[in-house]
């Protein structure tokens, strides 16, 4: 059997695993340790060095029918300040995508990839100025997080012989944006296939309130998520209050409407009962006025919100300026004090390397 063709065990839950070993008339016993070598020990070979408590023949077989779906890794940049590495990894079929890890103060974050490219085409993102080539699959999501994990857990000092001690680990990954490559919501059945298997207890055990999901505004997706009641963190890429300003910066706003994202941001927060963190990348001179915020100030009245205010990053494709750190901060008073909306300026990492928000590509 080629590799490509075989089941990829990052592709399978909990339950997906344990019906396979059914059928392959193996113990459920022998799923259950398998998961704990996937996702607690982090196992990256079937060897009997690697997976000591599986039987040979077992192991054979996942050797035969079944391959553990570890993306490459073909460049590890880290920035000057050591807070950000990104992971250019490589794919089956050749393809390329980019995942980050961030250290924040007392906590760690992987920015994670939904595609290659992406289709949305806002102007100022480097991932949308490549266009769209694939959707990843939930196994090649799951293997990002594992393999970010895995980093973690090797540079973690000291050393315990516990085989199955990275969920022990004070270096554990907790925290997980799916803000990379690619509009999540485009790849809905896969990406939630991925935060099941993400989050799954006996596993990563990432909690869903350390999820966050962030979309450029696809209307069925957020509908669907609201309906579905799924516990992430959801993140609406809003850049302009006025469905004229919207449409210059982001193409699909002309598919998805200003006032009918805004309706489904209401139906979303009605339904679940979750406010919504809404994205605003602060570009010189465009969107980044008093009147602009007030705009946004009126635009988010009443509703659960919390805005991200994101100085724009450098990208090839792209000549705008970032907001000064005085403006930004002017920004944020007004939504403050005239609108009592919380907001947030995202510290801006990695730029060196390419990594921060809209920075990632294939060409990395
Ligand atoms: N496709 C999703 C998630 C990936 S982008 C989305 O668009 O929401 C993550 C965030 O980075 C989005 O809010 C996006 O608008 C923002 N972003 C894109 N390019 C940027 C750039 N050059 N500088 C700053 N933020 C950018
Ligand atoms: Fe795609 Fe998000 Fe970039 Fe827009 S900002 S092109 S939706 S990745």
């Amino acid at each position: 059997m080629s590799t490509s063709a075989r089941l990829n065990l990052y592709d399978l839950t909990r339950e997906d695993l344990r019906a396979q070993f059914v059928r392959w008339d193996f113990s459920p016993v022998h799923a259950a340790r398998l998961w704990n070598y996937l996702y607690l020990a982090l196992a990256d070979s079937f060897s009997a060095e690697a997976m000591p408590e599986l039987p040979e023949k077992v192991r054979r077989r996942l050797a035969a029918e079944t391959r553990l779906g570890l993306l490459p890794t073909a460049r590890e940049t880290d920035s000057s300040d050591g807070f950000t590495r990104k992971y250019l990894m490589t794919l089956d079929d050749g393809e390329a995508i980019e995942t980050v890890l961030m250290r924040f103060t007392g906590r760690v974050t992987a920015c994670i990839s939904s595609q290659v490219g992406c289709a949305m085409g806002c102007v100022f993102c480097a991932t949308g100025q490549m266009g769209f080539t694939r959707n990843l699959t939930a196994g090649e999501i799951v293997a990002q997080a594992v393999h970010v994990a895995r980093s973690l857990h090797s540079s973690a000092p000291p050393k315990q012989s516990n085989p199955l001690c990275y969920f022990a680990s004070a270096h554990r990954l907790r925290n997980i944006v799916l803000m990379g490559m690619g509009e999540p919501l485009h790849n809905y059945d896969s990406v939630m296939h991925a935060i099941d298997i993400l989050r799954d207890e006996a596993g990563l055990a990432l909690g869903a309130e350390r999820i966050t999901l962030s979309t450029v505004g696809v209307i069925p997706g957020i509908l669907r998520l609201a309906r579905e009641q799924r516990p992430i963190n959801l993140a609406v890429s809003l850049h302009a209050a006025t469905q004229a300003g919207r449409g210059a910066l982001v193409p699909v706003a002309k598919r998805w409407p200003l006032d009918d994202l805004m309706a489904a941001c209401r139906t979303y927060s009605e339904t679940t009962g979750r406010k919504i963190f809404y994205e605003w990348t602060l570009i010189e001179g465009k969107n980044d006025s008093a009147a602009d915020a007030r705009a946004v100030g009126e635009l988010l009245r009443g509703l659960p919100a919390q805005v991200n205010l994101i100085p724009l990053n450098p990208t090839t494709g792209y000549d705008g300026a970032p907001t000064h750190t005085t403006a930004a901060k002017a920004f944020q008073r007004i939504l403050a004090e005239e609108f009592k909306l919380p907001s947030t300026v995202r510290q801006r990492r990695g730029i060196d390397i390419a990594a921060g928000c809209g920075q990632l590509a294939f060409a990395g």
